[in-house]
């Protein structure tokens, strides 16, 4: 029998024609397909006024927003526990300190009010992460970070293609992060951008995803390169591949589809599994969300029980995340009190959800998960 896998990418014959194209065409270092994936997520995001930069990586980018807002040795930067090791190895590798702060237990998105108390002089920027299918109070992370005179990195690798108070993620944010590794919403193999809303800021991000390179972007988008460059800035090779630019632009092209089975499947399991004790769902979400992955927190204790199950029934199930300062590296950091992070830490259960739901695999994990519970009473 096939496990029903927790992630799997819509890749189809389009992201392969696309690659034999990009490959077909020789040209694969930074090239014209960056530049039109840069353009397509721009029409996207209705981000027209702002600048798209694309890079190797969701961390990638991570690393260099923070290197942009300024941060390095003997800054601190705050962030919830609960998030991406990415986050935390893009500050630690600028050379400063993750501070960490709670979540609200509704949403796991950052607690502004457990973040006001790790606030310090050496506070230089705030990374806020959407989390699931869940959004954070943009509105009131603008304020917070205007009061205290902090840059704000918004980690919306889970959000991609969602909107805010009628605004397009990606649109209004300080600095924009998203990832398009294997298992994101739209995946580029690997690949990630920054959204920034000065050209200064775009000139900047260019150099140093060239490892320092003044070499013009706009050149390059037309598979060409100059020969004469200076280098001013440190830099990394974190510029997107062609051949990645060129899957990306396929699955772009199929947004809509891949909205739509994710919205359907989100709504299904909220409707078929609301109402079990011991078990949470996330909040219900609008049509203006495109759901990233479909969470539950198993109650009692039970976590490693509810998962064996699932797993021996065929169905896989991941974990997003153990918090960040349990780990090895991160458990000296300074924090906030943190229990709603460690609850959640041993709640959360990701179930399947991908653009490749069909009805038989949505029904199998509803199936499983209320013979679980029913089995337990
Ligand atoms: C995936 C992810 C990242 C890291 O992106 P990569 O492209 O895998 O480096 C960072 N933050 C969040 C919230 C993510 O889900």
């Amino acid at each position: 029998m096939h496990k029903i896998p927790v992630y799997k990418p819509l890749l189809e014959e389009g992201e392969t024609k696309a690659a034999l194209a990009a490959l077909a065409n020789g040209w694969l270092g930074m090239g014209s397909f960056v530049g039109q994936f840069e353009n397509a997520v721009s029409e996207l995001l209705g981000a027209k006024d702002k600048h798209v930069v694309a890079l190797s990586t969701g961390h990638a980018a991570l690393h260099l927003a923070l290197l942009l807002a300024g941060i390095g040795p003997g800054d601190e930067v705050i962030t919830p526990s609960f998030n991406n090791i990415a986050d935390i190895q893009a500050i630690i590798a600028t050379g400063a300190s993750p501070v960490f702060c709670d979540v609200n237990d509704a949403d796991l998105c950052i607690d502004l009010d457990s973040a006001a108390t790790v606030v310090s002089r050496q506070t230089k920027a705030l990374i806020a992460m959407d989390y699931g299918s869940n959004i954070c109070d943009h509105d009131a992370i603008a304020r917070f970070a205007d009061q205290h005179g902090l840059r704000i990195i918004h980690d919306a690798a889970h959000s991609f293609g969602s909107w805010y108070k009628g605004k397009p993620i990606g649109s209004f944010s300080d600095i924009v992060m998203f990832s398009f590794d294997p298992v994101k919403t739209i995946t580029t193999i690997d690949g990630g951008a920054l959204i920034v809303k000065t050209e200064d800021e775009r000139r900047e991000l260019r150099e140093m995803r060239l490892i320092g390179m003044q070499q013009s972007s706009d050149v390059m988008y037309g598979n060409n390169r100059a020969w004469s460059y200076d280098v001013e800035r440190l830099g990394f090779r974190y510029h997107m591949a062609n051949l990645h630019a060129a899957i990306g632009l396929s699955q772009l092209d199929k947004m809509d589809v891949i909205a739509s089975t994710r919205k359907e499947t989100f709504k299904f399991y909220h409707q078929r599994l609301s109402g079990i004790e011991g078990l949470d769902l996330p909040p219900a979400v609008g049509d203006e969300i495109v759901p990233f992955m479909f969470y539950v927190r198993v109650k009692h204790g039970r976590r490693t029980e509810f998962r064996e199950f699932l797993e021996k029934e065929g169905v896989e199930t991941g974990i997003h995340w153990r918090p960040a300062h349990q780990f090895t590296l991160f458990r000296n950091e300074r924090r906030a009190p943190l229990p709603i992070t460690d609850r959640a830490g041993e709640e959360i259960v990701s179930l399947p959800f991908h653009s490749k739901m069909n009805r038989e695999w949505q029904e199998k994990v509803v199936g499983t998960v209320r013979s679980f519970f029913r089995q337990g009473v």
